[in-house]
Formats: C-alpha cells, sequence, structure tokens
C-alpha cells in the first residue's frame, strides 16, 4: 500500500472547497484588529484571540522593531544554549511576579509548553487526569507522557472524583483543566477542583491560554477565584492577550527547575525570537497599566451574551468574552458561517470532533477595541442571517 493513497483519499475539505463552504486558512490581505478585509472584501472580525486589542498599540508595536534591531531577527537555537537572552529571563520574572508563583518558564509557543510541560512531569506510573475539553495540546503533551491518562465529562466533578477515587493513594497525580475553555468560553470551578485535588492528593494545573489578560484583573483563573497559592502551576500563551507569540508555565522554583532540565519541547526547539519576547513584555506592562480594557472586554462579553440571547440563540454556559453561538448540525453551521462572512462578519465555525456531535457552533470572540457599533452591526448581522436561515424566530 502506497503511504499517501490516504491523501488521495481525503477529499472532505475538497468537496467543502467545491462547494463554496470551505471556511478555512482564508487568508487575511490586511488586518489592524477588530477589522480585516480578504482582498477588498472587509469584514469585523470577531474570531480573534486579540482580547485586549494589543496586536497593534503603538508600544508593543514599537518594542518588538526595537528589539529586532537591537538583537536582530531569532535566536537561532535552544534556550538551553545560545538562545536565552536577558529579555528571556525578565519576561520570566515579571511573569512570576504578575501571576503571583516563584518562578516561570518560556516556551515557544504555548502548544510546545504544554508538550514539554506534560510529558517531563508525568512520568512513568503517575496519573494525569483531563477534562474531556481540556485543549488539544494538553492531549498532545498527555500523549507524549509515560505516565498514564484518565479522562472525567467537562467541569462533571463527580466524575473526576470517582476517577481519583480509583487511583492508587501513593502515585503521582496531576489533573489539567483549561482555565476558560476555547470553545465554550466557560470559567473552570477551580473553588470546588481545588478541594478536591487537595483530598486525593493531587496537583493542579490551570491552562490560562484565555484567562490571562481577561479573568482575575489579567492575572488568571485562580486570582479570579482568589486561589493563587492553591493552583500548582499555571500555564499561559502570549498569543492571545499577549499579543505575541509563545508560552509560560509558572509554579514553584523546583518544579519549574525540573521542567526546564526535561521537558524536551524547550531544550530541542529555538526559542522565542527578541521581537516576540519583547511584545509580550510591552504587552504586560500595558495590561498592568490600562485596566480599564480588562473591564472593557469582560463588558462586552457580557453585552453580547445578553444580545445573542435576546435573538433567540444558545450561547452555552460562557462567562468570558469568548461567546459560542450554537447552531446543532454542521451544515446549518457552515450555512450561517458563509452568509454571515458575505454579510461582512468573520466568525469561526467549530464542528465535531472539536465539539460533540450536533452542537457545531460559531465561536465568536472580543477586543477591548471593538467599538460598540462594530457590536451592533455583529448583532444586527447575526438577526438577519438568523432569521434567513430560520436558526431563530
Ligand atoms: N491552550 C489553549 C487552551 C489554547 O486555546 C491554545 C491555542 N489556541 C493553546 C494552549 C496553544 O497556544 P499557542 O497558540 O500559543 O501554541
Amino acid at each position: 500500500m502506497d503511504i499517501f493513497e490516504k491523501c488521495r483519499q481525503f477529499t472532505e475539505a475538497k468537496d467543502a472547497q467545491e462547494a463554496g463552504l470551505y471556511p478555512y486558512f482564508i487568508p487575511l490581505t490586511d488586518s489592524e484588529g477588530t477589522a480585516c478585509t480578504v482582498g477588498d472584501h472587509r469584514l469585523i472580525m470577531i474570531g480573534s484571540n486579540n482580547y485586549l486589542g494589543l496586536t497593534t498599540h503603538p508600544r508593543v508595536r514599537q518594542a518588538a522593531i526595537e528589539a529586532t534591531q537591537r538583537y536582530g531577527t531569532s535566536c537561532t537555537g535552544s534556550r538551553f544554549l545560545n538562545g536565552t537572552l536577558e529579555l528571556h529571563l525578565e519576561l520570566e520574572r515579571r511573569l512570576a511576579e504578575f501571576v503571583g508563583t516563584e518562578a516561570a518558564l518560556v516556551f515557544s509557543t504555548g502548544y510546545q509548553t504544554n508538550l514539554g510541560t506534560l510529558s517531563a512531569l508525568v512520568g512513568r506510573g503517575d496519573f494525569v487526569i483531563t477534562d474531556k475539553e481540556d485543549h488539544a495540546s494538553i492531549v498532545d503533551g498527555c500523549r507524549l507522557a509515560f505516565g498514564e491518562m484518565r479522562r472525567f465529562g467537562h467541569n462533571d466533578l463527580e466524575h473526576l472524583e470517582r476517577v481519583l477515587s480509583k487511583l492508587p493513594e501513593e502515585v503521582g497525580k496531576l489533573v489539567v483543566v483549561d482555565g476558560v475553555f476555547s470553545m465554550g468560553g466557560d470559567i473552570a470551578p477551580l473553588s470546588e477542583l481545588v478541594p478536591l485535588c487537595q483530598k486525593y492528593g493531587a496537583q493542579l494545573m490551570v491552562d490560562d491560554a484565555h484567562s490571562m489578560g481577561v479573568l482575575g484583573g489579567g492575572r488568571g483563573t485562580a486570582a479570579h477565584f482568589g486561589l493563587t497559592d492553591e493552583v500548582d502551576l499555571t500555564m499561559g500563551t502570549f498569543s492571545k492577550s499577549f499579543a505575541s507569540l509563545g508560552g509560560f508555565i509558572a509554579g514553584a522554583a523546583d518544579v519549574i527547575h525540573y521542567i526546564q532540565h526535561h521537558a524536551r519541547s524547550l531544550i530541542f526547539s529555538a526559542s522565542m525570537p527578541p521581537s516576540n519576547v519583547a511584545a509580550a513584555l510591552a504587552a504586560l506592562e500595558v495590561m498592568q497599566e490600562e485596566p480599564e480594557r480588562i473591564a472593557r472586554v469582560n463588558e462586552i462579553g457580557k453585552r453580547m451574551r445578553a444580545g445573542f440571547r435576546q435573538l433567540g440563540f444558545e450561547v452555552g454556559q460562557s462567562g468570558t468574552p469568548i461567546v459560542p453561538v450554537i447552531i446543532g448540525e454542521d451544515t446549518d453551521t457552515f450555512m450561517a458561517w458563509k452568509a454571515l462572512y458575505e454579510a461582512g462578519v468573520y466568525t469561526n465555525p467549530v464542528i465535531s470532533p472539536a465539539v460533540p456531535p450536533g452542537s457545531a457552533l460559531l465561536r465568536t470572540s472580543y477586543m477591548a477595541t471593538h467599538t460598540d457599533d462594530q457590536l451592533d452591526r455583529v448583532l444586527a448581522t447575526f438577526a438577519e442571517v438568523g432569521r434567513a436561515l430560520e436558526l431563530i424566530a
């Protein structure tokens, strides 16, 4: 059998392209935050993770330019060898202070952070226990680990307790949840998760990719619940509120030191380029100096949830600026995506297996910099499209 045969047999994406219903890999001609263009088609962007709108902030832009001018375009090597600048260490110090932990370690992407952290920590004989809706990078990190993986139903604490109670007392156990779930925008119930982990001697890691810059004054989910000292590891990415690219893990100094010397995705991959480090540092400063951005993006989330509900759409359990508009069937979701796109609203369609079959949705997400006028236009367009496709009355 020719190894490429499966590639020739893979026609789903081509079929969707031919039907004009293919929503992925759309090349943007221009993007300045809340609006973008594809060719000369202008759209309101409600499909990005630029929560604080900092990708175009003059200070963040300038910091990236100056770092490129000073250090060049790349570190051309691993953090382990020639790829650590003082700038990386400064970002790590500032992040640890911001999150409220002893130490932090910066990776080149959030994906690599989860891969490296989990595969380093969960050794033979250990167990890692994940929520079924945890991000793919957590799943992949667990697959690389030598320990065993168990899963529990989304935010289902009774299920988690059943899983934990069956594990041997003496083994290492790490529970991993998204602080804010990336598709549903709902928040992990840390006030119940923390005591449950403590009861069974498990450590808790929270992926705060979508919570940094949004919850707990920007400091993430643990801060949101007043549980900073109770969460053992906090993971974050720079590809969202931090307006850059990269990721970090924060926790106790000895744990971070161990990860630093065992995470293969850190050791065997080139470090974050200077411009990305500088942009993340500048974004962190702006985040702290302009808390009104955090308040604004949360207020927008609330307003959009109410707006969609009022129109008759379902938005699930979202409590953040990620607002899923649940459509149901995959085909209806693609049709709605296409109609919105043509009417000038950029959303992200999410179908199974990313969500359970029959729960396909349009993922909408907001920025502190969206104007009221843009948000009104989004709701008006959803109303028109929803009625035309008979998704709402
Ligand atoms: N964790 C979560 C919850 C995410 O949503 C993402 C990216 N969307 C990642 C990790 C990976 O982050 P990055 O894009 O920085 O690789």
